[in-house]
């Protein structure tokens, strides 16, 4: 069956912490391809300060040479918040029951994933593989519904992810890497290097661009 990894993000701007964990995530789960889905309007975050289109444009240029990364604008192409449902619902009517999809998520994000919009419906539409981030609190925080809901939902087995389309939640470890597009943002304001961070073509659109510097 075809397994394809899907990385969410508002991505502003995309940098190695991203490009690193889909790669390791890709070899450690089998993945045919990882999609990008630059987030249009993100329902949990403020309204960044640089456009989708340029947000959309670092991701183009930062997967450009991977021949297992893909982009995926869908979410930019729909008015409104971008819901992980509506964006789930769209790619099932395009590929169909029988592709395996794995949703991707940081362990900070899935400690509020049951605050998503039709939380419940999510993993009937796909696996959820989770990774732990450096910088973050682990999962022990969860609720007792998460608590219960990684129970139901848990596996080991990689090939869960590839013998059934939907319905499993697995975790990954993955190389630590410290790095969040808060602390590059944060980097360039005080005109500091994001050098080694972010692709190089990326820090040449944000130069020419003027990105972040204000
Ligand atoms: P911000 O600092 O603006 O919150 P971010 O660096 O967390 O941004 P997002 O675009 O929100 O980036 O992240 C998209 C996805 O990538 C999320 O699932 C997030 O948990 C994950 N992610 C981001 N940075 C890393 C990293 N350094 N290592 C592993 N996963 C990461």
């Amino acid at each position: 069956m075809q397994t394809i990894g899907l990385l969410g993000g508002t991505f502003n701007p995309i940098h190695f912490g991203h490009l690193r964990m889909a790669q390791e995530l890709a070899e450690s789960l089998n993945l045919d391809e990882v999609r990008f889905i630059p987030s249009a309007n993100p329902p949990h975050k403020h309204a960044p300060l640089v456009s989708a289109e340029q947000r959309a444009t670092m991701v183009r240029l930062a997967i450009a040479d991977n021949p297992l990364f893909k982009f995926d604008e869908r979410e930019l192409n729909r008015k409104g918040a971008s819901f992980t449902i509506d964006t789930l619902v769209s790619l099932r009517d395009e590929l169909g029951e029988k592709t395996s999809l794995v949703l991707i998520m940081g362990s900070d994000a899935f400690v509020k994933f049951d605050t998503w919009h039709r939380w419940q419906e999510i993993i009937k539409l796909c696996h959820i593989a989770l990774v732990q981030r450096p910088d973050k609190k682990p999962t022990e925080a969860l609720s007792k519904t998460l608590a219960l809901f990684l129970e139901q939902h848990y596996t080991e087995q990689v090939d869960d992810l590839h013998t059934a389309a939907v319905g499993s939640v697995t975790m990954q470890a993955i190389t630590p890497l410290e790095i969040s597009s808060t602390a590059i943002r944060r980097t360039l304001q005080h005109q500091g290097s994001a050098r080694y961070l972010v692709p190089q073509n990326v820090l040449d659109f944000i130069a020419s661009n003027h990105l972040y510097s204000t």
